[in-house]
């Protein structure tokens, strides 16, 4: 039988820094194999990556684009079909799992953690989380008025990807770099402060996926009430209320891994549920 005291092990963030750690890679391998080997199998980044013939398109960069180029390029379209596919059936996946800013904080938390060897870091202060809306809604306004692709060209996931690839090919970096700098220090202030509340990307990607198939279900028999994945999450939600079924929820499993009494579990949704 299995003994529910012992501490759990983090099997969702030992696999969930494995596959950030890859997606890293790619970016940042990638621009070498393209400027000193000439080897083009894979191109671009996370805003727009070609592997081979497939290509994949960031969905808010594909939506800026037609928006501010008012034409339906098809292309564009059908490299945005794998990731909203991934965001309906997943949800915000990829901001937990595939985006460099997470990869960056997860570092930057280990850094910190070792330094000063506090296990959990607080929160000093937390906003509404609909504040995620408005800053999708904001950037897409200023979008059309501008009529220029903002995100494209100041996101802080895209800059990180686009940064290496300035310092490979022209041996410089770009000013714009100093936002990924203050995206990652204003997690010394609330966890992962941009993500929450900030990214118009991952408030896509949480739209997206408001009905997706798989979320968190709580086994309230088992569960002792302890608060455990309401302190594991990262994004400040309270799993122990139903939150892991929220839009904002990106399916980390972070809660799942702090559980002791195995009482949060993922569940694939069937179509025909509700
Ligand atoms: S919210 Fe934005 S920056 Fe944060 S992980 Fe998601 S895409 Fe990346
Ligand atoms: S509720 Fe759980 S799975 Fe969702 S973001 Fe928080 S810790 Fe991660």
């Amino acid at each position: 039988m299995k003994n529910k005291t012992t501490k759990p092990e983090r099997r969702f963030h030992n696999w969930r820094l494995i596959v950030l750690f890859g997606a890293f890679l790619v970016i940042l391998i990638n621009p070498f194999l393209n400027f000193y080997f000439h080897i083009n199998f894979v191109q671009g980044w996370y805003q727009s990556l070609g592997i081979g013939k497939l290509w994949f398109v960031s969905p808010l960069e594909g939506l800026e684009s037609i928006l501010v180029s008012k034409l339906v390029y098809m292309p564009l379209l059908i490299g945005m079909v794998i990731p909203v596919l991934i965001a309906i059936f997943l949800g915000r996946v990829f901001c937990a799992w595939a985006c460099p800013i997470s990869f960056l904080s997860e570092l930057s938390d280990s850094a910190i953690k070792f330094l000063k060897g506090r296990k959990r870091r607080k929160d000093f202060f937390t906003l509404s989380k609909r504040l995620l809306w408005f800053a999708l809604m904001g950037e897409l306004l200023l979008t059309m008025i501008l009529g220029a692709p903002i995100f494209v060209f100041l996101s802080p996931p895209g800059l990180v990807g686009r940064e290496i690839m300035m310092a490979v090919f022209f041996k410089t970096l770009a000013v714009e770099g100093v936002i990924v700098l203050l995206v990652l220090l204003l997690n010394l202030v609330t966890r992962r402060f941009y993500c929450r509340y900030l990214c118009p990307l991952g408030a896509l990607l949480a739209f997206i996926g408001s009905k997706r198939r798989l979320s968190l279900v709580i086994n309230t028999a088992e569960c002792k009430e302890c608060g455990l994945c309401d302190m594991a999450c990262p994004l400040g939600l309270k799993p122990s209320i139903g939150e892991g079924r929220s839009p904002y929820c990106w399916n980390c499993g972070e809660c799942v891994d702090s559980c002791q009494q195995d009482a949060i579990k993922f569940q694939w949704k069937e179509i025909t549920d509700h």
